[in-house]
């Protein structure tokens, strides 16, 4: 049989039966998807059966056989084995470890399956919502249970209602036995969405009501209703055009038909409003996945998920790979977001992995998003999606006015020109909220000496420390480096050190100087990285008591705030003309991201963007055409310089301590594959890395590209088993970036 060891290598492992079974025993008990404890080198290691292959490319007398069989019922169904081994040779991981990484924690390190521990709670079913209160006159502990579950929709932990009514174990077993309550798994104790200390929204009455569909929200909705097997469509609707309306309707489609949804979102922590109003509408078991969990939580939805037991998954990345065995719809929001790209490791995209996964499972996929990838329009544009188009915002919102002003010439010691200040005084004013988004924390990104020029550099990467005045620190955001902030200049030991243009910190200085007695919110990773930070200060964002909310990308996520009238972009330049050929893109999704959380409610909202290129012809394109006419002209250039989507990119980097021998390496890598290239397939590189020195390491990458997937990957598959046999440094690391997403 073959099994999948989590161990960094390419290969699969081929072992015999356990030697205590006779052949008919194996045959009945084995199956993919159970673990097994092997011999392994000079050890054991557990595995994963992923088949029961009767042949073998080594000889069957020499192969070891499994020690022990860890599972009674496979961990991993034929159809997860299938798509995870499929992503990990397309992105060319390890089997092993891309499986492994599938499973929870506990599971991975040989612990046995605990199906308990999926119960972490208890709700009303359907038939539970339904009941009427008489129906339970003659059992008062069961009313009260459930009267107390009826006010808490998303469930209650075992201890939550004991606290409340004292013992009540057997009567909820009599209400579970009765079809009215089941288990669940409890949401995260991060975002509690009925705990009243922290109120992370107020369920507005538009989150439970169900709003009659408008003509291009219905045609949606019945495209893919009307799909069959595998299907990809592409949402391309406004900010609050109502997508997330479409994607809770199709749930319920899906949901009537008996099958399991998933949902994938960029950052869950970042957008509690979404999980809270998928849990009011969604009238079925929902777990969530994602990072901040704990192991025991992880793994109660894990299993929740597998076993059925969850009809919805809702997840960041990597809740791609799990199990769903009734899986019959993917849902991906926002799938332009760079966080579907896995960057390290198992250098997977999530989003381009939902396609592959809606294909295996036959169901149909939703990719939604008001700036679609350019990869994703190109796919529409080739028929690979159905694009359904939502161009109007729902309801009664208007779409926000856009003005550039020129900064070219003013003196912005405080980040903020003439014209922004006069909107954010009209807006407070008017008794409104603004919103000033600055992609760059901290107090400023630079200190300099005025007397002799030096300038804060890290010594570990090649990138300037950030001061950070309110820790009194210097610190590189790229390493993690910290240096007390110096008094005198480092080299001449003069004292005249400035700061060098403006962070969120210095931002927020001035506007409270200029602002008294103005309640303002910072939002970025320094203001938040308390647990329960974020929360707090977005609850305050919510109820009005901030007036100015200032923050890095953290904001600029789908938050629903519709206080907001005036949204201000202090600094949009960096994206015009950054070096990654991807940079006007994200410069686009960027400004329209945050442009949309102005003015979703009655009043209509305007977008100040501060530039110093106010005729910079994407930029144009952008405001006066809108992000389709964007979007056509980003393709064009694309096309003609025959870049991604056009051509295919995979990337090979390494660093090394040492200074040439990541270059040393790459240039071998050049050398091995430049005779296997064909017509059309190019080899850019070996190259030093743009931020070349990082965290004491030396980088280099080299970039391989083809007209066509097939072809990257045949060339691919012709390097990768000689790039194991290249000589090179013990320190040296190297990685295989497949549809690399960052190219620098
Ligand atoms: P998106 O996900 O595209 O940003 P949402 O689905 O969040 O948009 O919708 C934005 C707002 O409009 C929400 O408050 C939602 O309840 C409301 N909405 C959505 N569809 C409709 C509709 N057809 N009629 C009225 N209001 C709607
Ligand atoms: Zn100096
Ligand atoms: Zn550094």
């Amino acid at each position: 049989m073959r099994v999948a060891i989590a161990v960094p290598l390419p290969e699969l492992f081929d072992y015999r039966p356990p030697s205590d079974q006779d052949t008919a025993t194996a045959a009945r008990t084995l199956m993919p998807g159970l673990r097994v404890l092997v011999p392994f080198g000079h050890g054991q290691r557990i595995g994963l059966i992923v088949a029961l292959a009767n042949t073998s490319d080594h000889p069957v007398a020499k192969l070891k056989a499994v020690l022990t069989v860890l599972d009674t019922q496979a961990l991993l169904q034929a159809q997860d084995i299938d798509f995870i081994l499929w992503s990990a040779r397309y992105y060319r991981a390890a089997p092993g470890e891309a499986l492994f990484g599938a499973l929870p924690t506990r599971l991975r390190r040989g612990k046995a399956l605990a199906t308990a521990r999926a119960a972490s709670g208890w709700r009303l079913t359907v038939a539970g919502t339904a009941l009427n209160a008489e129906q339970l006159s003659r059992a008062p502990r069961q009313l009260h249970c459930w009267q107390c579950l009826r006010e808490h929709p998303a469930g209650l932990s075992q201890r939550q209602l004991s606290a409340q009514l004292g013992p009540c174990t057997s009567a909820l077993r009599a209400l579970a036995t009765k079809g009215l309550v089941e288990a669940c798994q409890l949401p995260s104790q991060r975002f509690p969405p009925h705990s009243s200390a922290i109120p992370v929204a107020p369920a507005t009455p538009d989150m439970e009501a169900r709003p009659e569909l408008n003509a291009e929200q219905a045609a949606a909705v019945a495209a893919v209703r009307a799909s069959h097997g595998f299907a990809g469509f592409l949402l391309d609707g406004v900010t609050g055009s109502g997508k997330t309306e479409v994607y809770l309707r199709l749930i319920d489609t899906a949901l009537d038909q008996g099958r399991q949804i998933l949902v994938l979102v960029p950052e869950i922590g970042l957008t509690p409003q979404l999980e809270q109003r998928l849990r009011l509408r969604i009238p079925a078991p929902m777990v969530v996945l994602h990072s901040a969990l704990g192991e025991s939580e992880r793994e109660a939805g894990w299993h929740a998920a597998a076993s059925g037991t969850a009809r919805v998954l809702l997840g960041t990345r990597s809740a791609i790979f799990t199990p769903l065995p009734e899986l019959g719809l993917v849902i991906v929001d926002e799938e332009h977001d760079l966080s579907f790209k896995q960057q390290d490791g198992f250098r997977y995209s999530a989003r381009d992995l939902a396609v592959r996964r809606a294909q295996i499972g036959q169901c149909p996929v939703v990719l939604g998003s008001a700036t679609p990838a350019l990869e994703s329009l190109r796919n529409a544009e080739l028929g690979r999606y159905q694009r359904l188009v939502l161009s109007q915002r729902a309801g009664s919102a208007r779409d926000p006015r856009i003005l550039i002003t020129d900064i070219r010439g003013q003196y912005l010691d405080t980040g903020i020109g003439h014209r922004l200040h006069q909107g954010i005084e009209q807006a407070l004013d008017a008794g409104q909220q603004v919103l000033l988004f600055l992609n760059r924390r901290g107090f400023s990104p630079v200190l300099t000496c005025h007397d002799c020029g030096w300038i804060s550099e890290c010594i570990r990467c090649d990138a300037r420390l950030t001061i950070h005045r309110n820790r009194g620190e210097l610190r590189c955001h790229h390493c993690g480096l910290i240096r007390p902030l110096p008094t005198r200049c480092p080299y001449c030991q003069g004292p005249d050190l400035r700061p060098l243009g403006q962070g969120t910190e210095r931002v927020e200085d001035s506007l409270r100087q200029r602002y008294p007695g103005i309640p303002l919110a910072r939002i970025d990773r320094d203001s938040t990285s308390r647990k329960g930070e974020l929360e707090r200060l977005l609850a305050g964002a919510l109820n009005g008591e901030y007036r100015i909310l200032l923050g890095t990308q953290m904001l600029a996520k789908g938050h629903h705030l519709p206080g907001i009238t005036l949204v201000g972009i202090l600094d949009l330049d960096h994206g015009l003309y950054g070096a990654d050929f991807r940079a006007t893109e994200r410069m686009a999704q960027l400004l329209l991201q945050v442009a949309g959380r102005a003015g979703r409610a009655e009043q209509p909202g305007t977008v100040i963007v501060q530039t110093r290129h106010p005729q910079h012809p994407m930029l144009r394109a952008l405001l006066e055409h809108g992000y389709g006419a964007f979007a056509r002209a980003a393709l064009d250039e694309r096309r003609a310089a025959q870049m991604p989507p056009f051509s295919y990119q995979a990337l090979v980097r390494a660093d090394s301590p040492r200074e040439d021998a990541a270059l040393i390496f790459l240039q071998q890598v050049a050398h091995i594959t430049r005779p296997l290239l064909s017509s059309g397939q190019e080899l850019w590189g070996p190259a030093p890395a743009a931020m070349e020195q990082r965290a004491g390491r030396y980088r280099a990458q080299l970039l391989l590209q083809a007209p066509k997937r097939t072809a990257l990957h045949q060339l691919l598959d012709q390097l990768i088993p000689q790039l194991r046999h290249l000589p090179r440094a013990r320190d040296l690391r190297f990685s295989l970036d497949i549809d690399p997403q960052e190219t620098l």
